[in-house]
């Protein structure tokens, strides 16, 4: 991200953010309520459009093209094409209801990526096995609790083999006893090498598995470092007075 910032009306939400993520790493984003976390994360996949500057993942600009030095939005159809490339996972696991699990796996695979339905079901068996829900294969939403529901979600975002994964706020939806479910799928991916991006209060996962911590206020990117030095010796006051509410 270079230079992004985004406003609604006269609030200005992303104030001149820069970051920059190496494939693979493993990223925290915390910080107050209203601070920007989830706008952030939008304009990442261009659910939010940014007002200036701009994002790509791996060489690739999020909603634009490029001809000369013009930049051209994206038609929608090409939007959601590059979106694939980007997974998203909510706080409210945001499956399709009426759809079985099997369904909802399947689903974007075929209709975005152009896989046929038997290779589709295929990546879905795999990714159901890997986050413990085979049994559950033929199950609709609203038979799951919601761990299984968010791991569902995480399998689905995985169907699209994503270069980034980003969460926003995975497990606070969740009964405290289903948090570690879900966080130890996350766990998994983290130590297999997927790029990820996860806003969070979970601080002592955060500290476990982030190899980045930004830490968020008014928009801004007042800190980024490794967690052990966030969370042992924070260097802007924010950062402290923050962490020593929420550790
Ligand atoms: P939380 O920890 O509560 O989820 P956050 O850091 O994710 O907060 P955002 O959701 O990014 O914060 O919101 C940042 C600010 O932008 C807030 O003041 C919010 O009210 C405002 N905002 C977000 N989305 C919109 C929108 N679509 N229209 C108007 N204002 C918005
Ligand atoms: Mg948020």
């Amino acid at each position: 991200m270079q230079g992004v910032s985004k406003s609604f009306g006269h609030l200005k939400v992303l104030d001149n953010i820069d970051l920059t993520l190496k494939a693979g790493s493993v990223t925290a984003i915390l910080g107050p309520s209203g601070s920007g976390k989830s706008t952030l994360l939008r304009t990442i996949n261009h659910l939010e459009r940014v007002d200036s500057g701009f994002i790509s993942v791996d060489g690739e600009l999020v909603g634009y093209d490029q001809r000369g030095t013009t930049l051209y939005e994206l038609k929608e159809k090409d939007i959601l094409k590059r979106r694939a490339g980007i997974g998203m996972v909510f706080q409210s696991f945001n499956l399709f209801p009426h759809l079985t699990v099997l369904e909802n796996l399947i689903e974007a695979p075929i209709t975005v990526s152009g896989l046929s339905r038997s290779d589709a079901i295929l990546v879905a068996q795999d990714l159901l096995a890997r986050v413990g829900l085979s049994d559950k294969i033929n199950a609709y939403p609203r038979q799951l609790s919601g761990g299984q529901q968010q791991r569902v979600a995480i399998a689905r975002a995985l169907a699209l083999k994503p270069k980034v994964l980003l969460f926003d706020e995975p497990t606070s939806a969740l009964d405290p006893e289903l948090v570690g479910e879900v966080l130890d799928v996350i766990k998994e991916l983290a130590s297999t090498g997927t790029t990820l991006v996860i806003v969070t209060h979970e601080i002592g996962f955060a500290r476990e598995v982030a190899d980045t911590v930004v830490f968020m206020e008014g928009g801004r990117i007042l800190e980024i470092d490794t967690p052990d030095r966030i969370f042992t010796n924070a260097a802007h006051p924010r950062t402290c007075e923050f962490l020593a509410k929420v550790l």
